[in-house]
């Protein structure tokens, strides 16, 4: 299948599972421990596989939120894997790469290496090279051609800069950098669409994008905050793996510890706020049908 140079990465090896059996894995932004808790939780609770997602701004608070996550993913019974999603900057990215868990092997499974603020052509050498880079280390790599419009909590708003809707044109150009994974915007937007009546997605787009990449990368996808179950299935049922998740777990999360904090101990508002994350997560797996796929 996809990679046969990283045939041994967790994260490669795990998106190729999802392409082959037609399931979704979610991928979940983790900003704080309770999530990361949550997510162990849940994937052991159904057997589901999972990835679990920082942005870059995790190294500018404290490496330590990546230390934890390498730890909770190898002590976890089921596989679950760590992506550096949106890493924006190539100094972040050599940064990333270099970062060893305990063990002695790679924290990051995989890097997204999003230089989608660039022009096209700048945009294909810079990942070409980084991709290079990351895959010496035994790291997998993602990238967005066209651009993902907005920006959400930790990762750059590129709202000065235009949304451009990846073309079947530019799928060739983007495999030829080597990359593992790919990101499609075909209608999908990070942030907020303010109601479901607004997700408007191509999916002849995201069609045609999976026919050009087909056993060469896994398409993956963002923008994915209000997405009812239905529209998620129509993306999985068009070659979709990973799924990545923010306020699709988070928003209820985000709002109890809004209604809580400093009304109840902070031990309870901890522990009952992993427990909501742990169950949407869980629901989501049940969705995307990854539930028992571990
Ligand atoms: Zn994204």
């Amino acid at each position: 299948m996809s990679s046969s140079k990283l045939s041994n990465n967790r994260a490669v090896r795990m998106l190729d599972a999802a392409a082959e059996g037609k399931y979704g894995v979610l991928g979940v932004v983790a900003y704080n421990m309770e999530t990361v808790v949550a997510c162990i939780k849940a994937a052991e609770n159904k057997r589901s596989p999972l990835q679990i997602l920082l942005f870059p701004w995790a190294l500018k608070y404290s490496p330590l939120l990546v230390d934890f996550c390498a730890l909770a993913i190898r002590k976890a019974t089921v596989p679950v894997t760590l992506h550096m999603d949106h890493a924006q900057d190539p100094e972040i990215i050599k940064q990333a790469s270099a970062i060893k868990a305990a063990d002695g092997t790679p924290a990051f499974d995989s890097i997204m290496v999003d230089m989608s603020h660039h022009e096209k052509e700048e945009n294909l050498a810079k990942t070409k090279e980084l991709v290079a880079l990351c895959h010496s280390r035994g790291i997998a790599t993602e990238a967005e051609p066209g651009r993902i419009e907005g920006g959400e909590d930790g990762v750059k708003d590129t709202a000065e800069l235009q949304g451009m809707m990846t073309t079947a044109e530019e799928i060739d150009d983007f495999v030829a950098t080597g990359i593992d994974f790919i990101a499609p915007a075909f209608g999908n937007v990070h942030g907020d669409y303010h109601g479901v009546e607004n997700i408007h997605l191509d999916y002849e787009r995201l069609e045609s994008i999976y026919e050009k990449t087909h056993g060469k990368v896994q398409v993956v996808l963002h923008g994915t905050n209000e997405f009812p179950p239905d529209i998620m299935a129509k993306c999985i049922e068009r070659g979709v793996t990973r799924i990545n998740a923010n306020k699709l777990v988070l928003s209820e999360y985000n709002d109890f510890i809004a209604q809580k904090t400093g009304k109840v101990p902070l031990t309870q508002v901890i522990e009952d706020g992993t427990t909501i994350i742990q169950k949407q997560m869980e629901f989501w797996m049940d969705h995307i049908k990854s539930s028992g796929k571990a």
